[in-house]
């Protein structure tokens, strides 16, 4: 009664990983091409019957450490405008679910399913006299790099240039959320909007890791010889000089040096119900954000913050780079 895919952008496991028992019993067999995490998981259910019907799920995560996390999923049905939670019990490396579900067809996830078909369409839809789209460039397997710009200057120089830059870990899909809603304030008919995209640059780069997405990635480019687009190029140097080659990494480092952004936010998720984290140079740098986004209680969100000098991150490389020659 129901059959499951995984057959589409950014699926984990894909078809070859998902077991049937039943018509409504599954085993799936996640991967990750890391050693650590395993933390995707993205599945198209199909209820192929007439009524309401419920489907046992049993998930085997390629890795151990974190497996208590892995207990809140998100379903969402092509009929439903959001996502709704489910919940898993877990073992050790396994994941559980039971649910109910109406007929026809929807996604399950471990984050909210955030592909880079989505990132696609909604670049196309994108359509403002404010807003410069530009493909920046092409990663290993041939797929659009993008670097939007908004801004309505009225002045030579813009007084701050900011940069907000997502899915540089293939699963976080929170940070693609937040640059929709984003790019949606800023192009609006709020005053507020006008008045700073008359004063600044804004940049975005929506999907750093195009690769990574759409085959299923834990946190990489690639399976083998890939690029963590979350640390420097001397980094890879040190750690993965095999990875130095990947298109996605140098195009990512490439945007930053043209950007030269004055204000930087790499945006990341976490398994973490109830606590989002923010890595800040400084205290004054955490507070200045928290003043204006308190912990959010009515979401069950308190913020950790963790002062750090980001020396081996992208956002580190940027701190650096201003202070030795973009700011002379
Ligand atoms: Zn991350």
């Amino acid at each position: 009664m129901f059959t499951v895919s995984g057959d589409f952008d950014s699926a984990n496991p894909q078809q070859d990983g998902i077991e049937k028992i039943t018509g409504n019993s599954f085993i799936f067999h996640a991967f990750s091409e890391t050693a650590i995490e395993s933390f995707k998981f993205d599945t198209k259910i199909s209820n192929n019957s007439s009524e309401n019907q419920s489907i046992k799920l049993e998930i085997i995560w390629s890795t151990e450490p974190f497996s208590e996390l892995r207990d809140c999923f998100y379903w969402k049905h092509t009929a439903d405008t959001d996502w709704t939670v489910i919940p898993a019990s877990t073992a050790l490396g396994r994941s559980y679910i039971n649910f109910n579900t109406a007929p026809g067809t929807g996604i399950l996830s471990l984050h909210p399913h955030y592909g880079y078909d989505d990132c696609e369409r909604f670049i196309a839809s994108l359509d403002h006299p404010a807003l410069q789209k530009e493909i920046a460039g092409k990663s290993e397997q041939d797929r659009n790099i993008w670097l939007l710009k908004a801004s309505t200057l009225i002045k030579p120089k813009p007084e701050k240039k900011f940069l907000i830059s997502a899915r540089n870990h293939a699963n976080e899909s929170s940070g693609s959320y937040c640059v929709e809603g984003m790019l949606q304030w800023l192009l609006s008919d709020d005053p507020l909007a006008e008045y700073a995209l008359s004063r600044h640059e804004f940049y975005f780069i929506p999907m750093s890791n195009p690769d990574g997405v759409a085959d299923g990635m834990a946190r990489h480019t690639a399976r083998e010889y890939c690029a963590d687009l979350n640390k420097t190029l001397q980094w890879h140097k040190d750690n993965a000089p095999e990875a130095l080659h990947d298109k996605s990494l140098n195009v990512y480092y490439q945007m930053l040096d043209r950007i030269q952004p004055t204000h930087f936010m790499n945006m990341h998720s976490y398994l973490f119900k109830f606590q989002d984290e923010l890595y800040a140079l400084s205290p004054d740098h955490a507070n200045r954000l928290f003043k204006f986004m308190p912990n959010q209680i009515e979401f069950n969100k308190i913020w950790k913050t963790k002062i750090h000098d980001h020396k081996l991150l992208p956002t580190g490389y940027c701190h650096e780079s201003a202070k030795r020659s973009w700011c002379k």
